[in-house]
């Protein structure tokens, strides 16, 4: 049966980070995660893993989740099922290898959930997780105030689409201004952020 996570339930929030690691930005979003007390959900594409291999151990050390974006974020065509199975493949074995832990979510690049990958990743045994907020920090709309008004609506039950690499057109540098305040107001509400991991520990799924 192919599941496909869009929200969580209960007074959580699950913050994703896509199309990372990043050495210039990923280090600082785990220093806030921390000092919050909070976990998230990576979704790392494997060569950026292979390069910064350190940025993935240190991910899985602090307690945060991991998931497959696939090895290099192709633009995946409608018929291309076998080269979707080969990114993903590729990018799970080098994520088990660097971190000694299975992924078990995947996200598709730009949210394009293609039968061939739903297929394959449902083979693989990956939960596919798209999203139910997006913070759109890339393009035009990711300035610093649209990502910051974006991230005050961010609420209970979000899954919230985040981006820690500076990739083709995404703004990392304006998500990490505005990250704090999402931070300190979920705390202040009462709102758990908590790594895919946690929602569904593996004993219940
Ligand atoms: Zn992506």
């Amino acid at each position: 049966m192919m599941t496909t996570l869009r929200q969580i339930a209960g007074q959580r929030i699950c913050l994703t980070f896509d199309d990372g690691p990043h050495p210039d930005y990923t280090p600082s979003v785990l220093d806030l995660l921390g000092s919050y007390g909070c976990r998230a959900t990576f979704f790392l594409l494997g060569d950026s893993a292979l390069r910064y291999p350190h940025l993935v151990q240190r991910i899985s050390r602090e307690g945060h989740s991991l998931g497959n974006h696939t090895f290099s974020h192709p633009r995946l065509q409608y018929r291309q099922g076998e080269q979707g199975t080969a990114q993903i493949l590729r990018c799970q074995q080098v994520l088990e290898q660097l971190a000694g832990q299975r992924p078990r979510w995947f996200r598709p690049p730009y949210g394009r959930l293609t039968p061939g990958l739903a297929q394959a990743a449902t083979q693989l045994g990956l939960t596919t997780v798209l999203w139910s907020r997006s913070a759109i920090d890339w393009g035009p709309l990711g300035t610093q105030r649209g990502i910051a008004r974006r991230l005050r609506r961010a609420t209970a039950g979000d899954i919230l689409l985040l981006h820690d690499a500076p990739r083709r057109h995404n703004h990392p540098q304006y998500m990490l201004t505005a990250l704090p305040n999402l931070l300190a107001r979920l705390e202040h509400d009462g709102i758990a952020a908590i790594g895919l991991d946690e929602y569904a520990p593996l004993a219940s799924v």
